[in-house]
């Protein structure tokens, strides 16, 4: 028995030595990605639930590596997180996404929004509020163009601050949507608080729509104090009818989700602007 535990040790630090070289590969890997253009970013568009208008749309990272392929968003973004990454990786993102958007602008297909994930560790940053403001400046995208997603966990940990920068963002004439609403722990005078716009309701309350009941209460008192407090309520992960039917029926805003479309590369999605902007 004994022989046997030592065995176990050995395989258990043998794994979690692999998984830290791993680690370690892909963060060099992604660091490279960043500075050399390895990076790119999908669109996935919103919709108004009440009239079928595409309204904006998510901008998302992916990193095809050269030899693996695709990794999956939330492992890259788990590793750029950890290593601090995250912060090089979101001001290329939001450059990329802004770019993008004015080209659309100037080619006369919108309005249409682009919605651009912020990370805590951004947000954190002294100088943030300055690099967004020079990054529209430098694109030539109207702040109105642009909003931030930024998450409710992220705003728990230093409540204070966090109310100064979104007021600093607000200043610049941007919009912010309250990413992952529901899954957090923000109180109901602290949300009072936020100057933010929108409130996205999460992916895991809208898959058991419109059948769990608890997913069907949360749901409806979301969308019920979001307007309450007069902020529109966006669903994220609507894949069926029956979910885009019962969330309309509940007055929600805005839905996006895998019914209306994947997350599309830019020329795609270029293409489904074509055949919905109204000239
Ligand atoms: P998120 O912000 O909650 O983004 C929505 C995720 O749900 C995306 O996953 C999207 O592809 C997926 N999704 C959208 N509609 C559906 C649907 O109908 N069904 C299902 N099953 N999934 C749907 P993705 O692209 O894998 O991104 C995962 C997460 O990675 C994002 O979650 C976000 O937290 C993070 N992320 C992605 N890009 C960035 C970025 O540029 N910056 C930061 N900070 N985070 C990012
Ligand atoms: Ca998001
Ligand atoms: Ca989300
Ligand atoms: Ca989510």
């Amino acid at each position: 028995a004994k022989e046997e535990g030592r065995d176990q040790f050995c395989f258990y630090e043998a794994h979690l030595t692999e998984k830290a070289r791993e680690k370690l590969f892909l963060e060099t890997e992604l660091r490279a990605a960043i500075k050399q253009g390895g990076l790119s970013i999908n669109f996935q568009p919103q919709f108004d639930l009440a009239n079928g208008r595409l309204v904006g749309s998510e901008v998302l990272a992916r990193w095809r590596h050269p030899d693996r392929g695709m990794i999956e968003p939330t492992k890259f973004i788990a590793i750029a997180e950890e290593s601090g990454l995250i912060v090089p990786l979101g001001e290329w993102v939001l450059r990329e996404a802004c770019i993008q958007a004015e080209l659309w602008r100037r080619a006369g297909l919108g309005p249409h929004r682009i919605a651009v994930n912020v990370s805590g560790l951004q947000l954190e940053r002294d100088d943030f509020v300055a690099a967004v403001a020079r990054i529209l400046a430098e694109t030539g995208l109207p702040s109105d163009w642009l909003e931030l997603e930024v998450t409710e966990t992220y705003m728990m940990r230093q409540p204070e601050k966090s109310v100064r920068v979104l007021e600093g963002l607000r200043g610049l004439g941007l919009a912010l949507a309250l990413d992952d609403f529901g899954t957090g722990q923000s109180s109901l005078s602290y949300l009072k608080r936020l100057p933010v716009q929108t409130l996205k309701i999460d992916r895991s309350f809208i898959t058991d729509l419109p059948f769990g009941e608890n997913e069907v209460a949360i749901t409806r008192a979301i969308v019920a104090l979001g307007h309450s407090l007069r902020l529109q309520v966006l669903a994220e992960g609507v894949e069926t009818p029956a979910q885009a039917d019962f969330l309309r029926g509940l007055g929600c805003d805005r839905g996006q989700g895998y019914l209306y479309s994947r997350p599309v590369d830019a020329a795609t999605f270029e293409n489904i602007l074509r055949k919905t902007t109204v000239y």
